[in-house]
C-alpha cells in the first residue's frame, strides 16, 4: 500500500464509532484478485457499498483456477499457486472461506542430463556429486565449494557462488535465472536467491512455512466466497481508467501503478509469461513442477496441474510449458523487475501516488512488488483496517 490516511471526499461530519449517524461510503475497488476481494469484504462488513471492477472476464486475478473442459483437471491458469504462510490469522481467514487440503510443494529440476530435487538438499548434493555424505559432511563439503573470496554478496551470482559454489550454481541457477529474468545473474540482487533455501537434510519441501495447502476446489471458488456479500457488486469485463473514479468516495486500485497514471513518467518493467498448453493421457512427468536449469532449453519449467490435486483422479493430464520474456505494453505483467532503473522510476510514481489521496494503491501491481498470496491478504486486511480506523478517528479528509 502506498497511501493511507488521507482521502479526498468531503463530508460535513466525519463518522465516529458509537455515533448514531452512520455514513455509508461508496467505494470502488479496481481488480477482483485477492487484494480487491479481501479489502472489499472487510469494508462491506463495515457497512460500506462496494463496487469491484475487473477487466478480465473472471474473478481471482492471477490466482484464478478453472477446470479444463476436456480432462476435468483443475488448472492454475496464470501459473502454479501454492498457499504457504506462517501467518495464522491469514491461514484461518482463507480456511473460513474454503476447505484446504494438505499440500507440500516438491519441485524437481532437470539439468545437465539428470533429474534432481529442489530446493538444494542433501539428496541433490549427494546425487550431483555422486557422494553419500551425511549432513555435517555435506555442510563442510559445500563450504569447500563456496567462493570464500566473496565476503558481502550483493548480486544473485555472488550469493550463489558464496553459498553453494560454482558447480551447483551453474547447473541449477545460472541458466534458469537468465531465462526467467532475461539478464545475467550478476545484474540481479542477491535477494531473489534468498527466497530459496539450501538444506543439509532430505527435506525437499520447497517452503518452510508452518501452514501449507491447496484449496480443494481451486482458488476461484475461495475468492468467490470472499466476494459473496450483499453490499459487494462485481463488474467483470470492465476496465477502469482514472476518470472512472468520479462519484466514488474512495478508490482502492490493484492494477499496475504506472498504468493508473497513464504511463506519464514511463513504463515500469515487468516479465511476462507465455504458457504453452498441452494435454496427454496418463501422467506426463510424475510431479507438479519440473524446472529446467539448462540454458539451451527455452522454457523455465513445466507444470502438470493434476498433481496439485492428488486427491482427484483423472485419466488425462494438462501441462503448461512456461516461457518468460520482457513484457510488451499489451502483455500481462507478472513479475516486477525492480532493477536500478525501475527503482528510480518507482520512487517517482510513489511521489505521484502520494499526491493522489483519493486512491489507495494496493497489491502486487499497485505497489510494484513481488507479493505472495499470504502477504497480499495480510496487507489487504491491514489496509482495510487502517482505512476504517481513519474513518472512525475522523482523520480522513
Ligand atoms: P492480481 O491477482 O494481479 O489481481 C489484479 C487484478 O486487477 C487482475 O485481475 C487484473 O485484471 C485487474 N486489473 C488491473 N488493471 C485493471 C484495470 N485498469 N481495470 C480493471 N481491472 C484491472 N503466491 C503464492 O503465495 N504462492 C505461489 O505459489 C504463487 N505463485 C505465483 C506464480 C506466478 C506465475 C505469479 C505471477 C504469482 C504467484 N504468486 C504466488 C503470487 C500471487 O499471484 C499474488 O500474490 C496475487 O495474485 C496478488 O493478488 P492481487 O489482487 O494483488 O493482484
Ligand atoms: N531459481 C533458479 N532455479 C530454479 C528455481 C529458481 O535459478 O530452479 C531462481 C530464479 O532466479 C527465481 C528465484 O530463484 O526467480 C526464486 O525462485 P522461486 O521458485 O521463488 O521463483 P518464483 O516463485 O518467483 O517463480
Amino acid at each position: 500500500m502506498l497511501d493511507l490516511g488521507r482521502h479526498a471526499w468531503d463530508k460535513p461530519e466525519p463518522f465516529r464509532l458509537g455515533q448514531q449517524q452512520e455514513i455509508t461510503l461508496n467505494i470502488l475497488l479496481v481488480g477482483a484478485g485477492l487484494s480487491g476481494a479481501v479489502i472489499g469484504r472487510k469494508l462491506a462488513e463495515a457497512g460500506h457499498t462496494i463496487t469491484i471492477v475487473d477487466s478480465r472476464d473472471h474473478i481471482g486475478g492471477n490466482c484464478h483456477t478453472e477446470r479444463d473442459a476436456d480432462t476435468g483437471v483443475m488448472v492454475h491458469v496464470y501459473g502454479p499457486h501454492i498457499f504457504h504462510t506462517d501467518d495464522e490469522e491469514v491461514w484461518n481467514y482463507v480456511n473460513s472461506f474454503t476447505k484446504f487440503m494438505p499440500y507440500k510443494n516438491r519441485v524437481k529440476t532437470t539439468a545437465q542430463g539428470a533429474v534432481y530435487s529442489l530446493p538444494i538438499n542433501l539428496h541433490t548434493i549427494n546425487q550431483f556429486y555422486g557422494k553419500t555424505l551425511r549432513p555435517n559432511e555435506a555442510r563442510a563439503f559445500i563450504e569447500e565449494q563456496a567462493d570464500k573470496s566473496i565476503t558481502d554478496p550483493q548480486t544473485f551470482e555472488e550469493q550463489a557462488l558464496r553459498f553453494v559454489g560454482h558447480g551447483l550454481y551453474a547447473a541449477f541457477f545460472e541458466g534458469y535465472t537468465i531465462k526467467q529474468w532475461g539478464v545475467t545473474p550478476d545484474q540481479l540482487p542477491a535477494s531473489i536467491l534468498k527466497r530459496l533455501p539450501v538444506r543439509f537434510n532430505y527435506d525437499d519441501n520447497y517452503f518452510f512455512h508452518k501452514f501449507q495447502g491447496m484449496p480443494v476446489e481451486g482458488y476461484t471458488p475461495m475468492i468467490a466466497a470472499i466476494l459473496d456479500h450483499p453490499s459487494i457488486t462485481v463488474k467483470l469485463g470492465t476496465t477502469f481508467t482514472a476518470a472512472d473514479a468520479e462519484g466514488y468516495d474512495h478508490v482502492f486500485y490493484s492494477g499496475p501503478l504506472d498504468s493508473y497514471f497513464d504511463f506519464e513518467l514511463g513504463r515500469l518493467g515487468y516479465r511476462t509469461l507465455d504458457f504453452e498448453k498441452f494435454t496427454e493421457d496418463g501422467d506426463y512427468q510424475g510431479c507438479a513442477v519440473m524446472n529446467y536449469g539448462d540454458k539451451d532449453v527455452p522454457f523455465t519449467r513445466i507444470t502438470e496441474h493434476k498433481h496439485f490435486a492428488p486427491w482427484e483422479t483423472h485419466e488425462g493430464t494438462v501441462c503448461y510449458r512456461e516461457f518468460s520474456r520482457a513484457a510488451e505494453p499489451d502483455d500481462i505483467p507478472y513479475y516486477p523487475i525492480r532493477m536500478t532503473d525501475e527503482k528510480a522510476l518507482l520512487a517517482d510514481y510513489i511521489t505521484l501516488a502520494e499526491k493522489t489521496p483519493a486512491v489507495t494503491f494496493v497489491g502486487r501491481l499497485g505497489t510494484y512488488r513481488y507479493l505472495d498470496m499470504d502477504v497480499t491478504i495480510r496487507e489487504a486486511m491491514d489496509t482495510a483496517d487502517l482505512f476504517l480506523k481513519s474513518e472512525t478517528d475522523g482523520t480522513a479528509m
